[in-house]
């Protein structure tokens, strides 16, 4: 028998351990782990010697064609794959009317998927959706049946912005998730104190910059955090907190883990590992994103949570603007979210591995296994034969300054600009080889819609 492809002389990073060995790719799956010897002929052998052979990142939170990203799903991909992420996942909107919604009508959660089904056609890698509930109607109990049966298997919540919902309303929509075991992810910020603070310094006309952050303290993260996860447990409904980003909320959901270890899950993303709030005096409104950029102990505070394993991923938020779109002022006419996906991978690395010393299954686990095992994606995240081969070649010596002219992202900025990073040298999604030495190889509408199973989270 001979395979697709060999890639060979690499370190194979595995969420539990590195293994200096050769991989072998057939159709689209892993098809053998071993010594050169013992693996069948190729037709193509990628010679990964000095390099590392990773299990492409799963990015849980990214922003794509909409109200949050003007990146269609062929830019995102595109970023994605240059950055050594092989799978997304978007969000599906329950449409709503209101002063930053796209649509004209309001509409339901299953339409929602549709939409952005028919918007990823294009999409180079695999991608799911969570649903995204952003109105107070009982209605949408209804869907929850249907949305797990098409492989959506959590929906998303927000307590602020116009679409964020009240806690008698997220109550209640607990306990028909928990009846249907989704995982319920939620966007933490108490909205009042948020908003006083933002019409205070309105009124004291603190529009630059360096009052953004201050407008969105970590308390608020915190006491948001603390409610919906309480709300969860009594509702016995799986929690996921999405970007935390301060150690005060850290400690929250350490907390609560503490008693209910399998029912709670967090995420942080790459910008609140390695960046603080100093930056809006160098790059103005750039990273403005929701929550803030905290301090360099919050940074800190990521990693510390991150080793302890009080926080599972690391995802990006990624949101598509541009740089006009982006340095509006004052600081409230400005838009939320900054594009990370091309970055992800290479600057959490550098930070995480060359920076802090923390071992590269850490990466693979924060970055890959632990997003696909959250999310209920056996097939993706891993390097175990039989399971997609959704394959990174990284090198971390050969490392380059961050240029945002070189991103596929419509964003042409980067909040990392001038970082040194390594390498993404080859990307494979299911077998395919999608991006090879900086460029896009693959074709479009590679990617697939990734239809996820109800996890489990015991461990
Ligand atoms: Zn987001």
């Amino acid at each position: 028998m001979t395979v697709d492809t060999l890639i060979t002389g690499g370190q194979l990073v595995q969420p539990e351990g590195i293994l200096e060995t050769s991989i072998a790719i057939d159709g689209e799956e892993i098809a053998a782990v071993g010594s050169e010897s013992d693996l069948p002929e190729a037709d193509e052998v990628v010679d990964a010697s000095g390099k590392l052979v990773l299990p492409g990142a799963v990015d849980v939170h990214v922003h794509l064609d909409d109200h949050f990203s003007n990146d269609t799903y062929e830019t995102a991909s595109k970023a994605a794959v240059l950055g050594g992420t092989t799978t997304i996942v978007d969000f599906a909107w329950q449409a709503w009317v209101g002063d930053v919604s796209l649509f004209d009508e309001e509409s339901t959660l299953l339409e929602g998927v549709d939409r952005k089904q028919a918007k990823a056609e294009n999409a180079l890698v695999d991608y799911s959706l969570h649903g995204a509930i952003t109105r107070e109607d009982s209605a949408v109990f209804e869907e929850l049946p249907e949305l797990v049966d098409r492989g959506v298997t959590s929906i998303k919540m927000f307590t602020a912005y116009e679409f964020g919902l009240s806690n008698g309303f997220i109550n209640e929509v607990l306990q028909h998730a928990a009846d249907h075991d989704l995982v319920a992810v939620f966007h933490t910020e108490d909205s009042s104190i948020c908003e006083v603070i933002t019409e205070q310094f309105k009124r004291e006309d603190k529009g630059d910059p360096e009052y953004y952050p201050k407008s969105r303290p970590d308390l608020a993260e915190a006491m948001a955090a603390d409610s919906a996860i309480r709300m969860a447990m009594a509702a016995d409904c799986r929690y996921y907190g999405i970007h935390t980003t301060s150690r005060k909320a850290a400690e929250v959901i350490d907390a609560h883990r503490r008693d209910n270890h399998d029912m709670i899950r967090a995420e942080t993303c790459t910008q609140y590992t390695v960046a603080d709030d100093s930056l809006f005096e160098d790059v103005g409104l750039l990273p403005m994103a929701a929550p803030p950029l905290r301090k360099p102990d919050d940074n800190d505070a990521m990693f510390e949570h991150l080793d302890r394993g009080t926080i599972d991923v690391v995802s990006t938020d990624h949101c598509g603007f541009t740089r006009d779109q982006k340095q509006v002022y004052p600081w409230w006419e400005g838009t939320f979210g900054m594009n990370s996906l091309q970055r992800s991978l290479p600057v959490f690395h550098d930070e995480a591995v060359a920076e802090r010393g923390f071992r590269l299954p850490f990466l693979v686990r924060k970055l890959a296994a632990n997003p696909a095992r959250v999310f209920g994606m056996p097939e993706k995240g891993t390097l175990e034969p039989g399971t997609h081969a959704d394959i990174v070649v990284f090198d971390p010596d050969d490392t380059s300054p961050i240029d945002p002219e070189d991103n596929a992202s419509m964003s042409d900025f980067s909040v990392y600009e001038g970082r040194e990073v390594g390498s993404v040298e080859k990307t494979f999604v299911r077998g395919e080889l999608v991006a090879d030495d900086g460029e896009i190889v693959g074709p479009p509408g590679h990617g697939e819609f990734v239809e996820r199973e109800i996890p489990t989270w015991r461990n």
